[in-house]
């Protein structure tokens, strides 16, 4: 998709212009913007209406992690231009001429403030952070001169997390008090997603369980962490997406302070019963003391 003056700039003169549109070889999109035949679909539907492509269009565009929903057009346009769609709010002192017909990702993670929440907006970054290896400074040298929202908002992005949904998870539990642990290292285990006491959370993506293989390790790692004394919670994409209010009530009963106070005491001479035998094999829970669970 080109604006005439690249087209020119490319070799194409006025005339060569017509003649392609003419051939069907390029598509004239509105005045002065063209596009090849095998187009974008949505970044022309932003052009065709006075604007470019931003926001969550044009994260997704660049192949970042995007939250389900958001499905109508998320474009940006000149305050000179109408149409319509309604344009995307930029934040303050963010207004960039239109010169291509997808905006880049820091100006599209600016112009996203707007239409998502903080644990949506947080996750893209994060996998922006963690696809391109770059970090925080330089997500905030990319996006110019932002806004105290925008700030506010980066104090929340780490790109250690290695899904979107870990990374909603890890912000709505931290926004709930919880102090979230990301990526902790686990003995026997590698890496969980996100700790908080000794309560393990792993969150599965969509596509998490692809393979048999990773359906095998998981449930081995799951095992070794039982074994070990962890507790270990496993989180469904839509468990995250849809059901969040469960999840979390979840959480909250396991890591109640006063949850070992609930035990019975035949439980909690089970439990004793199954440290000793553990202590005997040689297979001692170096994780926690049992008297407290958090
Ligand atoms: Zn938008």
């Amino acid at each position: 998709m080109y604006p005439a003056s690249a087209l020119l700039v490319l070799g194409f003169d006025r005339k060569t212009i017509r003649r392609a549109v003419l051939s069907g070889d390029l598509i004239q999109l509105r005045w002065g913007w063209f596009a090849a035949a095998n187009h974008d679909t949505r970044t022309a539907s932003a052009v065709r209406d006075g604007g470019v492509s931003t926001c969550v269009d044009a994260l997704r565009f660049h192949g970042l992690w995007t939250p389900p929903g958001h499905n109508g057009l998320h474009l940006r346009r000149s305050s000179n231009l109408s149409g319509k769609n309604p344009a995307c709010r930029p934040p303050s002192g963010c207004v960039r001429s239109a010169r291509e017909p997808v905006d880049p990702i820091p100006v599209a993670l600016l112009y996203a403030v707007g239409c998502l929440p903080l644990d949506e907006w947080v996750a893209v970054c994060d996998s922006y952070l963690n696809s391109t290896g770059n970090d925080v400074a330089d997500l905030l040298a990319a996006m110019g001169k932002p806004g105290p929202a925008v700030l506010r908002r980066l104090r929340w992005v780490d790109g250690r997390s290695q899904s979107g949904t870990e990374s909603i998870v890890r912000v709505r539990l931290r926004s709930a008090g919880f102090d979230v642990v990301v990526q902790p290292p686990v003995a026997g285990v590698g890496h969980a997603d996100l700790r908080v006491g000794r309560l393990l959370i792993e969150c599965d993506s969509v596509l998490h369980h692809a393979s048999r293989a990773d359906y095998e390790r998981d449930h081995h790692r799951d095992r070794r962490a039982v074994v070990d004394g962890w507790l270990v919670l496993r989180l469904t994409y839509d468990d995250i997406l849809y059901d969040w209010d469960g999840v979390l009530a979840d959480i909250l009963s396991i890591t109640r302070p006063d949850r070992h106070r609930a035990r019975t005491p035949q439980a909690i001479e089970m439990i004793q019963k199954s440290v000793l035998q553990s202590t005997l094999e040689g297979n001692v829970p170096s994780v926690f003391d049992l008297s407290t669970d958090f």
